[in-house]
């Protein structure tokens, strides 16, 4: 299967930003922009925007996800929401792994990987981000860390539920650092994230799976990002927060 066989997904995480009554203002904004998109397009945004996004986005193409869910259904965990909770109230996705959950809050393979079966167990479709340090791609290792993160993150996922499955790849170094991945750069390691795929299940799987790129994607990149063979979308941070800027993107990913 080649790209255009594979559906776009442009979907923004807005991280720790906008209160409920922001989120209705940002998504009434963006929902007309997008509303004729040739592409999948998701807004996740933090737990307290969830009621508000879904029901500013009722009748949009506009899909709503959030930014992370535990592993457990339910339990002694304060301060967590399960998977189950976001599935009941119409959450369709859910970033894993994100680089920042790893690196200011513990995030592990391991807990990617059970976060990511939790997800799939409740129907959520998990964006399951992995990427690279500045230092491990200095030490010409980005293929180990990245081929180690996708084995782990996805160890026991069947390849019936890997069709719900979107893997960003989210160089931790592009992001939020306006330093973006050259498209090159962006499709090595995509490629190389299908490949590994291809082996750990099959050439089909592989060429089914959709596969983002995020890092500093903004108006202006993304054409010459989203053009390339193995990237099919983008994990938009930053740009997701201004509706015209990632209205843009998602009409870049249109095209
Ligand atoms: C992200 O948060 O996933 C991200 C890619 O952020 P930014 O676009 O701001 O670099």
């Amino acid at each position: 299967m080649n790209k255009a066989k594979r559906k776009a997904v442009i979907a923004g995480n807005w991280k720790m930003n906008k209160t409920p009554a922001e989120a209705k203002e940002l998504l009434s904004a963006v929902a007309p922009l997008v509303k004729d998109a040739d592409c999948e397009v998701i807004a996740c945004v933090p737990f307290v925007d969830l009621q508000t996004a879904l029901e500013t986005t009722e009748g949009t193409n506009v899909k709503i996800g959030a930014e992370n869910c535990h592993w457990a259904e339910s339990g002694a965990f304060t301060g967590e929401i399960s998977a189950p909770m976001l599935a009941s109230m119409g959450v369709e996705y859910v970033v894993l792994g994100h680089s920042e959950r790893r690196q200011y809050f513990g995030e592990t393979d391991e807990t990617v990987n059970k976060r990511t079966k939790a997800a799939l167990a409740s129907g959520l479709k998990p964006i399951v981000c992995v990427g690279e340090l500045l230092w491990e791609r200095e030490c010409n290792i980005t293929e180990e860390v990245i081929a180690r993160q996708i084995k782990l993150d996805l160890w026991d996922v069947t390849e019936d539920e890997l069709k719900n499955v979107i893997i960003a790849y989210e160089p931790v170094w592009a992001i939020g650092t306006g330093k973006t991945a050259t498209a090159e750069q962006a499709e090595e390691v995509c490629a190389f994230i299908r490949a590994t795929v291809a082996k750990l299940y099959n050439q089909a799987a592989a060429d089914a799976l959709t596969i983002q790129y995020g890092g500093s994607m903004n108006d202006g990149n993304a054409e010459e990002l989203l053009s390339k063979e193995n990237v099919d979308g983008g994990l938009i941070g930053g740009a997701s927060l201004v509706a015209e800027k990632f209205a843009a993107i998602v009409a870049a990913a249109s095209k």
